[in-house]
């Protein structure tokens, strides 16, 4: 059964009750939950699951992407068993740095698009840090320092982070969106939008914040040359 992802809707969902499925791989499948698997280049949360008064510790989020049930893997499943109701709560710091830094991600990515042309081939977002690998050319310093801070100025606007959702033929005329869009398996028939007015849009799956002037700073912390086109970048958000 497809566990329904409560984060999707409310990514500021930090507690939620819930039902236990089935045990599997030391650990329980919730029938929906607030817990962002490992997903879309986006580390997992961690928290905790309650069940009475005894409690539980989320040590990792797994998606099964062939069946869409979300596994929360436990340090013990002892005493849970399918029926169970348990109360569900996230780790607030971790998760909120990582929706910080995932909508930082999506304004770098639209901002080396723009300037450079430049796509990203690949890259993580974990709670203290993302790194990314842009298709571009040049000096990466000097390349990045300048997005850097055209990222900043985006933040500093203070713009409303939307998240709704389109049939696939509507997100399909949406120039930028098409080409993730194609990429989604056939029987994707609404997809999951994320836009910065103005800034960026994406079919994407994760949490975000509801404006960019919650991201605080955006901070270069180093740069690589992997490559004639292939430029690293590592960065995080302050405060
Ligand atoms: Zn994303």
């Amino acid at each position: 059964m497809v566990t329904e992802l409560l984060f999707q809707r409310d990514s500021y969902l930090r507690r939620f009750e819930s039902t236990v499925m089935d045990l599997r791989s030391g650990g329980v499948i919730l029938d929906k939950t607030a817990f962002h698997p490992m997903t879309g280049g986006v580390a997992d949360d961690t928290g905790w699951l309650y069940l009475g008064n005894v409690r539980y510790e989320v040590r990792s989020v797994v998606l099964e992407k062939d069946s869409g049930e979300v596994i929360h893997v436990l340090d013990t499943t002892e005493g849970l068993s399918p029926g169970a109701t348990v109360i569900g709560e996230l780790n607030w710091e971790r998760r909120y740095k990582l929706m910080r830094l995932h909508t930082a991600a999506h304004i770098l990515s639209a901002v080396m698009y723009d300037d450079y042309g430049s796509l990203v081939t690949g890259g993580s977002v974990e709670p203290d840090k993302a790194k990314e690998d842009y298709d571009v050319q040049g000096d990466e310093k000097e390349i990045f320092s300048k997005a850097a801070e055209r990222v900043n100025e985006i933040i500093k606007r203070g713009m409303e982070v939307r998240i709704y959702w389109l049939s696939r033929d509507e997100a399909m005329k949406i120039p930028g969106v098409v080409k993730l869009a194609a990429r989604m398996p056939p029987n994707v028939n609404v997809l999951r939008i994320v836009e910065i007015p103005g800034v960026d849009i994406q079919a994407d799956g994760g949490p975000h914040v509801r404006n960019t002037i919650e991201i605080g700073k955006f901070l270069l912390l180093k740069t690589e040359n992997k490559g004639k086109k292939r430029k690293r970048i590592y960065y995080t958000v302050e405060p």
